[in-house]
Formats: C-alpha cells, structure tokens, sequence
C-alpha cells in the first residue's frame, strides 16, 4: 500500500555545513503512517510530497519579521529562514497539508506577516519557565485548549501539559491564523488555520514526548496528507493519458 510521503526541513550547522534531523520527528512520521524525507534549500516548490513538517531549530533573524535584533536572540541560520519562509509561504497559498513544530510554528506565524518575541521573559515579561530543565520527553507545563480549535476537535480535553523548549513565542498572530491553545502566562502554545485541511503550529515538542494525545497530532496530520495524495492520484487519473 502506497502511504503519504512527508518532506521534513531539516536545520543546518554552518559551522559543520551539514544538515541534520532528529530521529523523534522521522519516528513520529513513521509510526504515524507516513514515509519522512528531507527537504533541502530549493526554489522548487516539492510538489512530490504530500504534507511538510516544520522542524524546531534555532532563533529566527529578526529583521525577517520588521525588528533590530536584541542580545537576547540567539544564533541565526539565513539559509534557512529564506528556504523555510518561502516554502511555508507557498504551501499556505494552496491547501497543504503542514505542521509546524516549535521554530516550525513560528516560521509559518512569520510566512503569514505575524511576529514574534525576540525573548519571551525580557519582552513579556512572564515568569513560567519555557526552557524546561527536565528529561525532553517530560512535560512541565499546563496549556489551555482554545474551544472548538483544531487541538479540541482532536483532543476534546480543555487542558493538558506539555513539553516547553523554547525562549520565543508568537507575538503578533498573522492573518488567516487563530490561537489553538495558550500556556497560562497567556502566551500563544498552538496557532491553526480553520478553512485549510490542516494547518498547525504547536510551541511544544510533541515529537519527543511519546504520549497517546502527541502521537494522534501525527496521525491527524498524515491523515491530512493521505486525503491530499488521494486528491493528486484522482487528477491523475482523469489526465487524458489515463482514459481508457
Ligand atoms: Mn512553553
């Protein structure tokens, strides 16, 4: 059976000028059903994936989302915030299968227009602690469940903990896009678009946390992408090439 085929961004070290990925995210597509490859900087849009996955990494470069860097923002990777912005970008044009994970949420909030906090407790001034000291796999902090979002249709629970690995967050939520759940400091944790067959930003790790409810964001999302390449092989089909 064919199964819907995934591109993931991977992050890049300049310093070593190797991309790489962690296991927890090709895993998760696994085991969620689906077959993970790697996305590399290309102006070609990947049409022959079925869904793309935004992985975490490091900060964004500020001047991307309008603002001076301050200290707190920490390395930047030009490479790819210009691969990743356009990408998103693209597939936010056409109805595409994505989930944005960690930075991933944050590139499609800034593909979008939105921004973000440079450094959450410098500019926020909140006191929860998102750069959790604990096992990765660990959550450490509650989010509430914005109603009738994405994360509630899935869910149907109004809260749950989650893992926190990060020291930026959404700011200004770009158009088209809505809060699917709020950490209680108040900052966005899940950003989601309503009319598209599935668009998800979570702030969190869900990859690496191995629980029931993380494992079903995956399911949700290869499912997505299985309607998506279904969609594709039925256009196919109706080529004229095709006809009997
Ligand atoms: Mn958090």
């Amino acid at each position: 059976m064919e199964k819907p085929i995934i591109g993931i961004t991977p992050d890049y070290s300049y310093e070593k000028t190797r991309f790489k990925i962690s296991q927890d995210y090709t895993q998760s597509i696994l085991e969620a059903g689906g077959i993970p490859v790697l996305l590399f900087p290309n102006s070609t849009f990947p049409s022959f994936v079925d869904g793309i996955l935004f992985s975490g990494g490091g900060d964004i470069d500020p001047l991307r989302f309008g603002e001076e860097p301050i200290r707190e923002n920490g390395a930047i990777s030009p490479i790819r915030d210009a691969y990743e912005l356009a990408l998103c970008r693209q597939a936010l044009e056409i109805d595409f299968p994505i989930f944005g994970i960690c930075r991933g949420m944050q590139i499609m909030n800034i593909a979008a227009g939105g921004s973000i906090y440079q450094d959450i407790s410098v500019q926020t001034g909140s006191s929860l602690k998102h750069n959790q000291q604990a096992p990765r796999s660990y959550a450490t902090h509650s989010i509430q469940i914005v109603p009738h979002s994405l994360l509630d249709r899935i869910w149907q629970q109004p809260s749950i903990a989650v893992n926190s690995l990060h020291h930026q967050a959404v700011s200004r939520l770009a158009e088209g896009f809505a809060a699917a759940a709020c950490s209680t400091d108040g900052l966005t944790e899940a950003i989601w678009q309503e009319e598209k067959e599935f668009v998800l930003g979570v702030q969190w790790h869900p990859e690496s946390m191995h629980t029931k409810e993380q494992t079903a964001l995956f399911r949700h999302f290869i499912e997505a992408a299985e309607r998506h390449r279904q969609k594709r092989r039925n256009f196919t089909c109706r080529h004229p090439q095709n006809k009997r």
